[in-house]
């Protein structure tokens, strides 16, 4: 019943969605395809687009649309992607949307899920964090602190708030992530696609209510 599922999930950095979605596609057998993962997987692999990408990386310039829908379509075009998928990070525009479209052929996606977790809520949560200077795995919390103040307990480096954490920076980003966000929730819509879905709780209820979601869709 449940195989065939194709999900896009999108969601303010913060809103746990790394979490949520490595769980949806573990439920419904299909592989998280984060654009991260993707894209280094490409460039070790040399395949035809992860070559091109590997040109703008190493100029330090952004990828150009078309070769990201290339890097998802070969991606997608993998065994493992047969049976379904879901992207995580992907797509970011109503460009990008519209090629997904495309190279989805004759199997359209299911659902975009839009994890949503209010801006205080997220800005709270990243601007507590604190990590490790000399090992990033190493993290802390303002509720969560190391056992002596400002050293960290697995290694003794120095625990500090990363200038890319503090409320400022955080709320910039956020900003930014509205305004780019907004067109991709409106396409979604307008094509009956978006679902809406209340991330700010515990992860194990937020999965589950992610599962009635897609299910619902998935079955209609
Ligand atoms: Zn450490």
């Amino acid at each position: 019943m449940t195989d065939g599922v194709r999900l896009v999930v999108f969601g303010r950095q913060g809103a746990g969605k790394g979490t949520q979605c490595a769980r949806l596609a573990a439920h419904y057998g299909v592989p998280h395809i984060s654009t991260g993962d993707m894209l280094r997987a490409a460039v070790r692999d040399g395949t035809e687009f992860g070559l091109k990408a590997k040109e703008y990386m190493d100029a330090g310039k952004l990828l150009p649309d078309d070769i990201m829908v290339g890097l998802v379509a070969e991606r997608l075009a993998q065994h493992d992607a047969r049976g379904g998928w879901l992207l995580d990070g992907y797509p970011r525009t109503p460009g990008q949307a519209e090629a997904l479209a495309a190279v989805s052929g004759d199997a359209p996606f299911t659902l975009a899920i839009n994890l949503d977790v209010p801006e205080s809520v997220v800005i709270e949560r990243i601007s507590s964090r604190r990590v490790c200077a000399s090992d990033s795995s190493h993290i802390y919390s303002v509720q969560q602190p190391p056992a002596v103040a400002g050293v960290c307990d697995r290694c003794g480096g120095e625990v500090v708030q990363r200038a890319d954490d503090t409320a400022e920076a955080v709320r910039e980003r956020l900003d930014t992530y509205q305004r780019q966000t907004a067109p991709l929730i409106a396409w979604f819509e307008e094509r009956d696609k978006l679902a809406t879905v209340d991330g700010n709780d515990a992860p194990d209820v937020v999965t589950a209510s992610l599962i009635a979601t897609v299910d619902e869709r998935h079955h209609l």
